[in-house]
C-alpha cells in the first residue's frame, strides 16, 4: 500500500503524479462519468530558474501545489502533469462557477511570495469531457486551449470548444 501510494505521488509537490491522474481519468471514463479538466502551465518558468536558481524554482512549484490544493472543489484531483504543468480533474463544472474559481486561484498564485520570487502567473486551458470521450482527447483539447492563452499573451483562462458531435 505504501509502495503504491509512492508510485502515484509526485515527490517534489506531494500532489498526484501523471500516472495517478491517468488512472483517475480511465476510471471516470469507464464509470460513465463526465468531468472537467484544467491544465495549467506556469509562465516563463525558465526565467524563474535562471534568475533565482533551480532550488528556488522547486520552492515555487511546491508553493503552487499548496495554493492549488486550497482551491480544489470537493471530489477533485490535482496532479503534477509534467515539469511546471499541472492538471486538475474536477467534477463537471459550469463555466459560471469555474471562471471565478480559477480567477481566485490565479490571483493567489500571483500575489504569493515564494522565497525570493514575487508571484507567478500561468496559462489555463479548460475542457469538459463528453460521455465516454477518450481522455487523451480531452487532455488534448485542454492543452490546445492552454496554448491559445500562451499565444494571446499569457496569464489567462481559455475554455476549449465543445467536441463536435457528428451529425448524420
Ligand atoms: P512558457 O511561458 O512559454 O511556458 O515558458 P517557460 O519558460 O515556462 O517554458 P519552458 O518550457 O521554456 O521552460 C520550462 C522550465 O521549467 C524549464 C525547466 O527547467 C523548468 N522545470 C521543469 N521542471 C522543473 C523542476 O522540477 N524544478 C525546477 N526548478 N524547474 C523545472
Ligand atoms: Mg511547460
Ligand atoms: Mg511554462
Amino acid at each position: 500500500m505504501l509502495f503504491r501510494s509512492a508510485a502515484l505521488t509526485d515527490p517534489l509537490t506531494g500532489l498526484a503524479n501523471r500516472r495517478a491522474a491517468e488512472e483517475r481519468l480511465t476510471a471516470l471514463t469507464q464509470g460513465g462519468q463526465t468531468y472537467t479538466l484544467v491544465l495549467f502551465d506556469l509562465d516563463h518558468f525558465k526565467r524563474v530558474n535562471d534568475m533565482h536558481g533551480h532550488a528556488m524554482g522547486d520552492l515555487v512549484l511546491r508553493g503552487v501545489a499548496e495554493i492549488t490544493r486550497q482551491h480544489l472543489p470537493e471530489g477533485s484531483l490535482a496532479a503534477r502533469w509534467g515539469g511546471e504543468e499541472f492538471l486538475l480533474i474536477l467534477p463537471e463544472q459550469r463555466d459560471k462557477h469555474l471562471r471565478p474559481l480559477l480567477d481566485r486561484l490565479r490571483a493567489d498564485l500571483r500575489h504569493h511570495r515564494y522565497g525570493t520570487v514575487n508571484g507567478v502567473t500561468a496559462c489555463f486551458g479548460v475542457a469538459t469531457a463528453s460521455p465516454a470521450e477518450d481522455p487523451v482527447e480531452v487532455v488534448q483539447r485542454a492543452d490546445l486551449a492552454m496554448y491559445h492563452v500562451k499565444e494571446q499573451g499569457r496569464n489567462d483562462v481559455h475554455l476549449a470548444d465543445l467536441r463536435r458531435t457528428q451529425v448524420s
